[in-house]
């Protein structure tokens, strides 16, 4: 009987729930998803369990043919306690996730992992060259700013699940701009597609700087306001938008730089909405790490790259996570939960 394994990747916006061959060939992932459900503290554990007997219909499985399930999702977590808590996005203190899926599925061994984490797993099995993958870092830049690393061939997980928050680093630490977390002036205040979009609104009120272009994009209609539409009018010359996202570039190479310090990593991959932009983000960074890479990193700079995977890197780093658990391999060597 062929032997398959399941990964599931939870999100503000997306579940997605994806089957596999225990071989993980890219071709063979099916993937079923939809619009986070957000009723009780239940509703996402439902919503997984509702999804996988989809699947294992539709593939007409038996229990005992899915050795495993990787669950990916949005911290942060307690991996040990099977939660996720405090998450603003998901909108409940405390969602439950180990107990009440394995009520469901008792037999099937079930991990938890941060989806940042799950996602440079799933760059380090599909994307990642030989040379590269013992020392790689995974940056989301969308509405917040994640990370995962591996740093000598090891994923860095941390005490309950939440190593690598580096959206959370304080770069301007008397700044009056509140994150998400709590705290002022964290990275992701300036660099992701939340903070682009508060900045600019921020710099409207104050009225200093000349937004003709980003109004003409969004009809007049100060509300339509993405970061999709500052990165638009800067390409444009938009003295307010230019402001923003030079803001938005300056920190992301304080961002990186730090990560670089800290990992010392042969190459870091980027993903999340933002990289729609990739054009205007990375290429000031590599341009800054070719001239001069000192002024943001001590250690030889990363190469950058782009993950081809996008929206669906954390999926698959879902099911990667499993298969190396499995298979007990030195990646998630450390992972004792
Ligand atoms: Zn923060």
């Amino acid at each position: 009987m062929e032997k398959y394994i399941v990964g599931c990747d939870i999100g503000g916006t997306w579940v997605r729930v994806a089957i596999c061959k225990l071989s993980l060939r890219n071709e063979d992932i099916i993937v079923k998803k939809e619009r986070t459900l957000k009723e009780d503290e239940n509703s996402i554990s439902k919503q997984i369990c509702k999804l996988l007997n989809l699947l294992i219909k539709e593939k007409d499985l038996k229990e005992e043919q899915i050795l495993g399930i990787g669950l990916a999702s949005a911290g942060p977590l307690d991996i040990n306690k099977g939660i996720v808590f405090n998450n603003a996005n998901l909108g409940f203190k405390e969602i439950p996730l180990k107990e009440p899926i394995k009520k469901i599925f008792p037999e099937i061994p079930l991990y938890l992992i941060n989806d940042c984490n799950a996602a440079v797993l799933g760059v380090h099995f599909f994307e990642a060259d030989n040379d590269e993958k013992d020392n790689i870092a995974y940056i989301t830049m969308s509405t917040g700013i994640g990370g995962g690393v591996i740093c000598n061939g090891n994923l860095i997980l941390g005490k309950d699940g939440n190593a690598s928050e580096i959206g959370h680093m304080i770069l301007e630490p008397n700044s009056i701009n509140k994150c998400n977390c709590g705290a002022y002036g964290c990275w992701e205040v300036f660099s992701s597609g939340t903070g682009i979009r508060n900045r600019t609104l921020d710099a409207i009120k104050e009225g200093k700087l000349n937004f003709e272009k980003l109004l003409r994009l969004v009809d007049n209609n100060l509300s339509q306001i993405t970061a999709k539409e500052v990165f638009e009018a800067a390409r444009q010359n938009d003295e307010l938008s230019l402001k923003i996202i030079e803001k938005c570039i300056l920190f992301a190479k304080i961002g990186i730089g730090s990560v670089n310090n800290f990992y010392d990593c042969k190459s870091i991959y980027f993903g999340g909405a933002l990289m729609e932009n990739s054009e205007q983000i990375i290429n000031p960074l590599q341009e800054q790490f070719k001239s001069d890479p000192i002024k943001f990193t001590i250690n030889r700079p990363p190469i950058l790259k782009i993950s081809k995977f996008k929206s669906e890197i954390g999926i698959k780093g879902a099911l990667a996570y499993i298969k190396y658990k499995l298979e007990k391999n030195g990646v998630v060597a450390f992972c004792t939960e």
